[in-house]
């Protein structure tokens, strides 16, 4: 679907962190700027998270406590380095946001949900969900739709 501005963006990540589950693990793919970190800001309202949840270039990993644990992970400057961040060991711990996966590739599972933002202009982005494996299905159908609630 499109937001038109970042606060949609982030209201659709609310409505997406509302269904995930412990073990979830989200790819975020597409353009700098895309809305990749407004979107996981979202997610993080709807786990109850109060910290401020920010772009995490310059540590590749972040770690937020709420209702569930948020991984929030950004592989940009990993650059397949196939650098070995021991994200696996974490999985079934909490939810899994990985930036950039394309630059991880090592990590990701064999199920998972991809979101793909893509840059339409100033103030709209174009955001589409994408299920790897099944268990995912259900989710990219429902968020999809296009309506924000
Ligand atoms: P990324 O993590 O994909 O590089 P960010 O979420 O960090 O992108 O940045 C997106 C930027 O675009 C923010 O400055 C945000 O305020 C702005 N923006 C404008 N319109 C939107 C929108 N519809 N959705 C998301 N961000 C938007
Ligand atoms: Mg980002």
């Amino acid at each position: 679907m499109i937001t038109r501005n970042t606060e949609e963006t982030i209201a659709l990540g609310e409505k997406l962190g509302k269904l995930l589950s412990r073990g979830d693990v989200i790819a975020l793919k597409g353009d700098l700027a895309g809305g990749k970190t407004t979107f996981t800001k979202g997610i993080g309202q709807a786990l109850n998270i109060r910290e401020v949840i920010n772009s995490p270039t310059f540590t590749i990993l972040k770690i937020y406590k709420g209702k569930q644990t948020l991984y929030h992970i950004d592989a940009y400057r990993l650059e397949n380095n196939e650098y070995d961040l021991g994200i696996g060991e974490y999985e079934d711990e909490g939810i899994m946001v990985i930036e950039w996966p394309e630059y991880y590739k090592s990590y990701l599972p064999e199920e998972y949900l991809e979101i793909r933002f893509t840059y339409l202009d100033d103030d709209k982005r174009q955001i589409d969900f994408i299920a790897h494996g099944p268990k995912y299905e259900k989710i990219a159908e429902v968020m999809n739709v296009d309506t924000m609630y």
